[in-house]
């Protein structure tokens, strides 16, 4: 059946922004600034001032932003980082291409973010770093994995992926770790049309580095310092970024006013356990992610009636056959394992209409009618 209420609407957005995109693309392609030029220059500093920290390095897309950081900080053969075991692979993925060693720790049981109760008991004198992910939106506990670092003289590096400009404790996510990463994938909150990602920090010495590796090594043609690699933000998304930025608030507010209408809508519906989030952080809702015990039966009832949703993950990183090597049994990560079978994330993206909305909570009241509510 022809899909009713889709997931995300990407054409939805460039619709109701058309002008903007056409003029922007149309005069990257009359400047022939396909590699770096004036609209990458203008990106990284809009983007720079738009979360509040010194130097925003781009880059091809999300991964490598990771990977380029891990690089930056030195991470060595041997190396531990810790990071969360709910998330999507590239922020694990990328620790081990920059030679370190992965070391998973479990969530906490309300917010799907990082457990640094469970991180701290990971530390080991191996470990560098910690890697908390902003899932789906909600910023993980900064103050707490801050206090540990410094106790234990680690670097946080903070996956922005899906956190465009939440913020804990009134300051913007990305400006809390020595850096952070960003994703500019065209579903992310802010996306381009194609592979784009950033590096945020404050540190003069990490942008250099990060700015010299993603480009061959040197910033000027021939003069190779050292290795580096190729991961650049091209013109056309950087142009296409700098038209959409300018309305990334107003998105954000949108998404989050339709999450508070699901929050309304579908409070004491059946088993459902919707989002919680934790005081002093703020929410942009990237997703919105809902628990049942009944999460495939209800997701197929929403297919058959051509309302899409995404299971954010189905499969938890640490029990991946990626990680098979490490012999994780699911008692080591009890949250992410109970989640991994009970997450649902529901149609949501600023232009959707209050008729979609309808459709959505409509239909689970349906499908939990006749059974017994809480
Ligand atoms: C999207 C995403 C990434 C990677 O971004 P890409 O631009 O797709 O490489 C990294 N971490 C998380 C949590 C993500 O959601």
């Amino acid at each position: 059946m022809p899909s009713i209420v889709p997931f995300n609407d990407l054409h939805a957005q460039y619709l109701s922004i058309q002008g903007e995109i056409d003029a922007a693309v149309a005069n990257t392609i009359r400047n022939s600034a396909f590699i770096r030029g004036p609209e990458v220059d203008a990106f990284e500093r809009n983007f720079a001032a738009a979360i509040g920290v010194k130097h925003c390095v781009s880059c091809a897309n999300g991964t490598d932003a990771l990977f380029i950081a891990y690089r930056a900080l030195g991470l060595q053969p041997g190396d531990e980082v810790i990071t969360s075991a709910h998330s999507w692979i590239a922020t694990s993925e990328a620790i081990t291409q920059a030679g370190g060693t992965a070391v998973f720790a479990d969530t906490d049981p309300a917010t799907f973010t990082i457990d640094p109760a469970d991180v701290a008991r990971k530390i080991t004198p191996r470990t560098k770093g910690i890697v908390p992910v902003h899932l789906y939106g909600q910023p993980a506990d900064l103050a707490a994995l801050q206090a540990l670092a410094t106790k234990h003289g680690l670097w946080l590096v903070e996956d922005c992926a899906q956190a465009h400009l939440a913020h804990f404790a009134g300051k913007t996510v990305g400006t809390f770790g020595a850096i952070g990463t960003v994703s500019f994938y065209p579903g992310k909150n802010l996306g381009a049309m194609g592979d784009a990602g950033c590096l945020g920090t404050n540190d003069d010495r990490l942008a250099a580095f990060a700015a010299k590796f993603a480009r061959h090594g040197g910033l000027r043609k021939g003069d190779h310092e050292i290795e580096g690699i190729n991961s650049r933000l091209d013109g056309l998304q950087a142009a296409i970024l700098n038209a959409k930025l300018p309305h990334l608030e107003r998105w954000t507010r949108a998404r989050q006013a339709l999450a508070q209408a699901y929050d309304q809508r579908l409070a004491g519906v059946g088993d459902l356990v919707l989002p919680a989030v934790a005081a002093g952080r703020n929410h942009v809702y990237h997703l919105y992610v809902i628990r049942t015990g009944q999460r495939d039966a209800l997701r197929d009832h929403l297919a058959a009636r051509g309302i899409q949703t995404q299971v954010n993950y189905p499969t938890a990183l640490p029990f991946l056959p990626a990680y098979r090597r490490l012999g994780h049994a699911p008692a080591d990560f009890p949250q992410a394992h109970r989640d991994q079978a009970q997450v649902l994330s529901l149609p949501l993206f600023p232009e959707m209409t209050p008729a979609q909305i309808d459709l959505v909570v409509e239909q689970i009241k349906v499908f939990f009618s006749g059974q017994m509510t809480r």
